[in-house]
């Protein structure tokens, strides 16, 4: 059975970014005869917000958006559905990872790593045994490391991983919380996704998930098929202006905005991948 999922956090209100996305989405599990998931990223509690949930019910409403599975309001979400439910899940399988020694203790301050090159950095080779409760955890991301992806045609292209992203934090400082890379793995893994789509922000994510499947033997993942589109495009595949793609679907709704804009853009796109990939 082919699945897909559509998958915002709830940290701020929808904009016409998101509304691309999920309408592209949408469109080509149409086309592919796929399910759709709704998969709300609440990972980060502190910043997830009820009127956020609840505009992601909207939003999806209001654009015409109906899924296959997920939960069907924001109560249902909070008793069943929330990330939250399902920590241990995904810190399982930062302990596997732990276990089979990718994982390091990094004691630095973000400015601080960031600002450093991976072959300098200490906490990498650092043989220190006792760790201090409570400290982040991240990948030791090997180099050289390429990762194959799986495109929609089938094809397979290579990522270079670490020219694409710094060593992520997999159990964060607090209560060796998992991190994002792992839950979105973990989530796509258990639904049984079969291909997604994501802007192109989160192509060094895809490439990190690829790469810890490898690691943790999920072999599944591998036939997994990404499309990573342009953060906001035009039906030309040209880029939204910034006001545009920044908007957020709330306040366009309240302004009595038509949706048929924002669809018949994202169907274009749609149509256009569903020809070039003779989906
Ligand atoms: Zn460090």
């Amino acid at each position: 059975m082919k699945k897909t999922r559509i998958a915002p956090t709830p940290s701020g209100y929808l904009h016409a970014g998101n509304a691309f996305n999920f309408l592209v989405t949408a469109a080509l599990a149409k086309v592919v005869g796929a399910k759709v998931v709704l998969r709300i990223d609440d990972l980060d509690a502190e910043r997830s917000r009820l009127e956020y949930v609840e505009d992601i019910f909207q939003s999806l409403e209001w654009l015409g958006i109906r899924v296959d599975e997920g939960p069907s309001g924001p109560t249902d979400f909070r008793t069943n559905w929330s990330q939250q439910l399902r920590l241990e899940r995904y810190t399982a399988l930062a302990e596997e990872l732990r276990a089979a020694g990718v994982l390091y203790p990094c004691t630095c301050a973000r400015p601080r790593f960031e600002q450093m090159d991976r072959n300098e950095h200490p906490c990498r080779t650092s043989k220190e045994e006792a760790v201090a409760h409570g400290t982040p955890w991240r990948l030791r991301i090997p180099v050289p490391c390429t990762v194959g992806v799986k495109q929609f045609d089938g094809t397979t292209s290579a990522l270079d991983l670490p020219a694409l992203l710094p060593d992520p934090i997999i159990l964060q400082r607090d209560n060796a919380r998992p991190a994002y890379q792992i839950a979105s793995l973990c989530d796509d893994l258990e639904m049984g996704i079969t291909f997604i789509v994501r802007g192109a922000d989160l192509l060094p994510s895809t490439a990190c998930q690829a790469h810890l499947a490898q690691l943790l033997k999920r072999d599944t993942f591998a036939e997994v098929r990404f499309h990573h589109h342009a953060l906001a495009v035009d039906a030309d595949g040209s880029k939204l202006s910034k006001s545009a793609g920044s908007a957020s679907l709330k306040a366009m709704r309240e302004a009595g905005t038509s949706p048929a804009a924002l669809i018949a853009q994202a169907t274009a796109y749609a149509e256009m991948l569903a020809k070039h990939f003779r989906l």
